[in-house]
Formats: structure tokens, C-alpha cells, sequence
């Protein structure tokens, strides 16, 4: 085991080898400060725990990254692990370290549990959303690539989903970031807990034919660096095998033993100018075979990743292929160290560090033709997620959405049927409002109930995502008929208004029926839906209806109100009124919209053919009372004094969401012996619910007082007349 002085001295010498620019003073700061820290805290394998943070910065040294990034390093644990605060980090070591440390906690604390590749692609994007400075991502791929070196002290499990995340997140982010040389790392410590027989076949292999291979290697490079010499060109030629995960991947895809894998060596060739690049490809063009259709210029052509070099295939000695890859010293650098290289030449040229928007990044990119979309897509993206947000289902499954989303967006991103029930959503377990913006890594729960009474229309105002839109306005056009009936309702009557009709006339069944005869709707209602979610205008169904309407409206007119049919098929003499005018006794009903009782203020309407109907004088429907035009459809009526059967009527109770209150109000119901017909409950958002109760009574004086008791029940807001 490695003491404590000699990681310390290890990143010492990194700093001063890879990284020469950096503060010493700070960093040694920075380290009693981290050690002190995790004075009480030990590894895995029982060392002092700062051992950890020191190997990290030694990485972060290694790929050459600048004074802030190396104490983000020694500092990455202490806000997570410790009782270190942001503003201590702050005070102590500046802004920049601190939101470095932040980063790199938030980054730690994200859970996830997922192998959908889809998904991983997300959780990657993710990083980078959250990662607002690049070097959160290469601080956080430094300690993982610490503890995957490391892992041999946790437990097989650990091994093994530490190293599923590291394959499917660190080492295609490594890559994406330009870093072969960690991402190889990477890839293969993972090889070794995830697939321990391939891994140990391919590993004896190549201990059973080092020989054999170094003999081929020095071969090659022997060949090519006599020509070279021989031309005078400058350059370093390096051989190797190829690395464990990339042999494992070919034996995998072509389905071929490791004896029978002719493709296991790489060799670069390093040279100090661009031409010098293509006049080593033309001498190795000229000592090998080449294999056709495996050239290719990353030079001209960039992978999206930074990455430059040319590469070859070409058959030696036996038959064997291997490849060649070509490239300048500086292009050697980027290859190793990718997005980090950057930090090298920054600060040669320039100390000030001032450049924090990455936009070399996107210049880079923009500048590149790529030839390989795939890559592309895959490519290094980091201000590019800004109008993406990614979020947690419960279950770890990540939800990508528009920035700027709401828990209603992540409702409806899940299923329609979870958005159209949602009474309330959580983020983190804490109970938000449903226009809350949803922040990267956000754990969001949706809270459903089987009563919801679906979307509101201000839903359409504060959701981001057009799929939630599409699914709202679905749910209307679907579900909310009654809503859409009333909207559709009043859209068709003001314009029916504008033609002087006045729209009471729709209560008459002949013209009714003439109506829908022209409308091709089965019912007015059907209609009055179509209009209120939009599937037609109001404009377009009085236009086909209204010379109908008029050509049944005049003769009506005309009609005495002897002429009603008394007779009426659907029509129940109910006793009870007293109709006034000279109609005398005739055919009376209640209506349904306003269930009037005895005491209620009323007023009949004389409709053709279902006699008179009963209103109460308040209700909507009797609106058109007032109206001259109608003075000799409406009559005066009373209410009987006699004892009569029992009338049904409906009351609509707000309350809070609590529980019993059902019970509370039947148990009212009952003890006043009244006959119930019908009693629900829904629930409404803010934690309120809304009752219906449906009774019989004799009059309003009976009414008032159920009314009264139920307006005394605890968390009861208003009780009111309703509609059946
Ligand atoms: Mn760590």
C-alpha cells in the first residue's frame, strides 16, 4: 500500500511534468485543507481516505488541466463527504474551485438504474447539461478512473454495476471528449469485472505471444524507421497491441477466437509537420500492401472529437494486417487528451484563464464538415443541451423535456393517462406547483388519483412541450364533453344571437329536430361538443341550420298557445304547479337543469309538444324571461299549496380534500330520511374536492336546512344548488 507521501510526491511530480503552469502554493493549500477534511475517513482498502482526492488531481496534473481544475480534484469530495460548505470552498480557494466542487458533488449525487441504451444516451447528455464547466466532467472522469483502478476492494456486486456505469457512461463521454487514452483504461478495468473469462482468455493470449509480438513490432518499426531516416524525416515510431476491450469487441462482432484475430497491432508515427504526415503515409503505402477501403484522412477531415490523424491498414510480414495511424506531435497531444489538450496550450499562451464559455468548442465543431454523421450525433456537445432538460422518474428512468418544462410536460411525457389523472406532482419528495420549472437531475413524481377530473385549460398555458399540448387538447376533445358542451354552447347561441334568433328556441323539440336534421349531429349536444373542442365552428353549424330555423320559427310564432300539444308522449302530469296565464290546467315538467322544489322562485316556459317546463327563475336557462321577443313563450306559474310527492334536487358541496366527508354527508342525508338518489365525490387540484348530492325534498325550507348542516361539516368552503 502507498503512503499518503508518496501520492503526494506522485502528483508533485505530475504537476511539474504535465502541468508546469500551475500554482504549487495553492495546490498544497488546497491539500492540507482536503486532508484535514477526511482526517476521519478511510478507504476502502482501510488507507487514509485523501489518498483518493490526491490520485485524482494527479490525473487531472496528467491531462494537463490548470490550478482550478487540480484543487476542484483535491477538493471533490469534502462538499459531499464532509461538512465542508460551498462558501468555506469559496472563501478560501475562489468562486471558480467552489462551483467546480459543486459540480462535481451534484454530478455524485445523481441516481440511476437503467441499462436501456436510450437512456444512457440521456444520462450522458445529462452530465453535460449539468456540467456547466467542462472541467466538472474531467474532474468527475479522473475520479472514476481512480476508483475504477481500485475497484478490487469493493464488492463483486459494486464490481459490477460500477463498471456497467463506467461502460455506458464514463468511457463514452471520454471518448466523446477526445481522451483514448482514459477511455481505453476505462473500457478495459470494465472488461475485467463484467466479462472476467474473456477478459483473462485475451490477457493469457497476449502473455503467451508477448515474445512472438514484440518480435513483429520491432520488426515493423525497424522497416519504417530506416526508410524514414533514409528520406530525411523527422519522427518517432511506436508499436502496440491493441487494447483488451477493442480485441474483445472484434472477437465479438466478427465471432472469432483470439487465434484466429490476425488484427491485434496498432503503430504511430509522429512527426513534427502536416506534410510530413502524408509523405510517411506514401513510404508506408510503398513498404506494405495496403488493405483497400481503409484509408482515411482525419487531417483534412476532423472527427468531431478534435481528433486528427491519418490511418491506414497495410499486410506485413506472414500476412498480418495492422494499422498505421500518422500524425504531428501537437495532434498527438489532442488524441491522448482531447478537450484537455486545450488547457496545455491555453496556458503556455495565456494565464489569465478568463475563457469559461467554451466557445472554441462550438467553433470547432461548426467549422467541421463531418463526414461521419454518426460521430456527429455522438459528438461533443456541452452548451448544446441548454434546451434540454433531463429529469428522474421514481425509478431512475431519465425524461428528457423542452427546458422550461413542468411537472405537467413530465406527466404527459410518461403516459396520457398519468397527465390526464395528475391531482399534484412532488420533485425531490417535496410537494410542488404545477408551473414549477423542472431542473436537471429533478427526481419528479406525479401524484394521480382515479377521481382526477382531468386537465384544465390552464394547463395548455403553462405545459412547454407540444406533446403534452397535443395529449391536453386530445383529453378535451375526448373526455371533457360536458365542458365542451357548455363552451360549444355558448359560442353557438351568441352566434346564433347575431341573426336576432334568440336561442331559447332550441328548447322547443320540433325545433330541435329540425335542427339536427340539417346539422347531421345526433343530438345538440353532440354538436354543441364539436364546437366546444374545436372540430367546428359555430359560424359553420348556424350557417347550415339557420334558414331552417327560421322557416320553423315563423309559423310558431304565429300559434296561439292553445295550439300546444297536450298530449305529449315523454310527458308526466305532474301535479304541484299552478300555471298561470289563460293555459289553465296542462302538462307540466320539472327541469332537469335547475331540480326546482316547492319555495324556489319559478317560471314556465311553453315549449311545443312536452307542455310547460318548469324553471327556477334564477337558473341560466330562464335568461330569456326578460326578453320581449319571447313574452308569449314564458308564463307566470306558482307553486301549489298542496302536499305533493317529494321533489329531486342536487347540491354541489366544496370542501377540502378530507376524509369521511362522504360519509359526513350521507350521514346527514339519512338522518333526515331523505331519499338519496345519487352522491359522488371528486377530487380537485390543491388538495380541494367537490361532492354531488342528489335528494329528494319537499320544499326549500326542508332544502335550507340539509344545506345548513352540511355548510357546518369541518373543511366544507360552499354548498349550492347544482345541476343533475
Ligand atoms: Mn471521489
Amino acid at each position: 500500500m502507498e503512503s499518503v507521501q508518496e501520492h503526494y510526491t506522485s502528483m508533485m511530480s505530475a504537476i511539474r511534468r504535465f502541468a508546469p503552469y500551475v500554482d504549487i502554493e495553492r495546490v498544497d493549500a488546497a491539500y492540507h485543507y482536503a486532508e484535514e477534511k477526511h482526517a476521519a475517513q478511510k478507504r476502502k482498502d482501510g488507507s487514509p481516505y485523501i489518498i483518493h482526492p490526491l490520485a485524482v488531481a494527479e490525473i487531472t496534473a496528467e491531462i494537463g488541466l490548470d490550478t482550478d481544475a487540480i484543487l476542484g480534484a483535491l477538493l471533490h469530495d469534502c462538499i459531499e463527504d464532509t461538512d465542508t460548505s460551498f462558501d468555506d470552498v469559496a472563501k478560501r480557494f475562489g468562486q471558480t474551485v467552489a462551483e467546480l466542487v459543486e459540480g462535481v458533488t451534484k454530478l455524485t449525487r445523481v441516481q440511476y438504474s437503467t441499462t436501456e441504451e436510450q437512456q444512457m444516451e440521456n444520462l450522458r447528455k445529462m452530465f453535460m447539461a449539468m456540467s456547466k464547466d467542462i472541467r466538472v466532467i474531467l474532474i468527475k472522469i479522473a475520479d472514476r478512473l481512480h476508483n475504477t483502478r481500485t475497484m478490487q476492494y469493493q464488492t463483486p456486486a459494486k464490481q459490477i454495476s460500477k463498471s456497467m456505469e463506467t461502460m455506458e457512461i464514463y468511457a463514452p463521454l471520454a471518448h466523446r471528449l477526445g481522451m483514448q487514452k482514459i477511455k481505453w483504461e476505462l473500457e478495459d478495468e470494465s472488461l475485467k469485472y463484467l466479462k472476467p473469462a474473456e477478459y483473462k482468455e485475451i490477457m493469457d493470449y497476449l502473455d503467451d505471444h508477448q515474445a512472438q509480438a514484440n518480435e513483429f513490432m520491432r520488426g515493423v518499426q525497424s522497416t519504417i524507421t530506416t526508410r524514414l531516416s533514409g528520406v530525411g524525416i523527422h519522427g518517432k515510431i511506436y508499436g502496440r497491441i491493441k487494447h483488451v476491450y477493442s480485441i474483445y469487441r472484434k472477437m465479438e462482432s466478427q465471432g472469432k477466437t483470439i487465434n484466429e484475430l490476425y488484427d491485434l497491432y496498432a503503430f504511430r508515427v509522429i512527426v513534427d509537420t502536416i506534410p510530413d504526415c502524408y509523405n510517411v503515409l506514401g513510404h508506408v503505402h510503398d513498404l506494405f500492401n495496403l488493405v483497400p477501403g481503409r484509408f482515411k484522412d482525419y487531417i483534412s477531415t476532423p472527427k468531431p472529437n478534435m481528433y486528427q490523424s491519418l490511418h491506414t491498414t497495410v499486410i506485413g510480414k506472414d500476412g498480418i494486417p495492422f494499422e498505421v495511424q500518422i500524425r504531428t506531435w501537437d495532434m498527438h497531444q489532442t488524441a491522448e487528451y482531447g478537450v484537455a489538450a486545450h488547457w496545455k496550450y491555453k496556458q503556455g499562451v495565456n494565464q489569465k484563464g478568463e475563457e469559461k464559455s467554451f466557445e472554441w468548442i462550438r467553433r470547432l465543431l461548426e467549422s467541421q464538415q463531418d463526414t461521419d454523421a454518426e460521430e456527429y450525433v455522438h459528438s461533443l456537445k456541452v452548451d448544446m443541451f441548454d434546451d434540454e432538460v433531463f429529469v428522474f422518474t421514481p425509478r431512475g428512468k431519465v425524461i428528457s423535456l423542452p427546458r422550461g418544462s413542468t411537472p405537467i410536460d413530465f406527466a404527459y411525457a410518461i403516459h396520457s393517462a398519468v397527465g390526464n389523472s395528475m391531482v399534484g406532482a412532488k420533485i425531490a419528495g417535496r410537494i410542488v406547483k404545477f408551473d414549477e420549472h423542472l431542473k436537471n437531475g429533478d427526481i419528479v413524481e406525479v401524484l394521480t388519483s382515479k377521481t382526477a377530473k382531468g386537465p384544465s385549460r390552464d394547463w395548455l398555458k403553462i405545459c412547454k412541450s407540444n406533446q403534452a399540448r397535443n395529449k391536453i387538447k386530445q383529453w378535451f376533445k375526448k373526455e371533457c364533453r360536458e365542458d365542451n358542451i357548455v363552451h360549444g354552447r355558448s359560442s353557438f347561441e351568441a352566434e346564433l344571437r347575431r341573426f336576432n334568433i334568440n336561442p331559447n328556441v332550441l328548447n322547443d323539440a320540433d325545433v330541435r329536430s329540425a335542427v339536427l336534421k340539417k346539422s347531421c349531429y345526433d343530438s345538440i349536444e353532440d354538436m354543441y361538443a364539436a364546437i366546444g373542442y374545436g372540430g367546428v365552428t359555430a359560424q359553420k353549424c348556424v350557417g347550415r341550420i339557420k334558414d331552417e330555423l327560421l322557416k320553423v320559427l315563423r309559423p310558431a310564432k304565429d300559434k296561439t298557445p292553445t295550439g300546444l300539444n297536450l298530449k305529449g308522449p315523454h310527458t308526466k302530469n305532474v301535479s304541484g304547479v299552478i300555471v298561470g296565464g289563460d293555459i289553465g290546467s296542462c302538462m307540466v315538467k320539472f327541469s332537469r337543469c335547475c331540480t326546482p322544489v316547492p319555495g324556489d322562485d319559478i317560471v314556465g316556459f311553453i315549449t311545443k309538444g312536452y307542455g310547460v317546463s318548469i324553471h327556477r327563475r334564477d337558473c341560466v336557462n330562464a335568461k330569456g324571461v326578460s326578453d320581449p321577443a319571447q313574452s308569449d313563450r314564458w308564463v307566470n306559474v306558482i307553486w301549489a299549496n298542496t302536499e305533493s310527492e317529494p321533489f329531486s334536487t342536487t347540491l354541489e358541496i366544496d370542501s377540502t380534500a378530507r376524509q369521511g366527508l362522504f360519509i359526513d354527508i350521507a350521514t346527514i342525508l339519512a338522518s333526515l330520511k331523505l331519499h338519496v338518489s345519487e352522491i359522488s365525490a371528486r377530487d380537485l387540484p390543491d388538495d380541494r374536492s367537490l361532492t354531488l348530492a342528489s335528494f329528494d325534498v319537499k320544499n326549500t325550507e326542508e332544502l335550507e336546512r340539509v344545506c345548513s348542516r352540511i355548510r357546518s361539516l369541518p373543511g366544507v368552503t360552499e354548498v349550492r344548488r347544482g345541476r343533475r
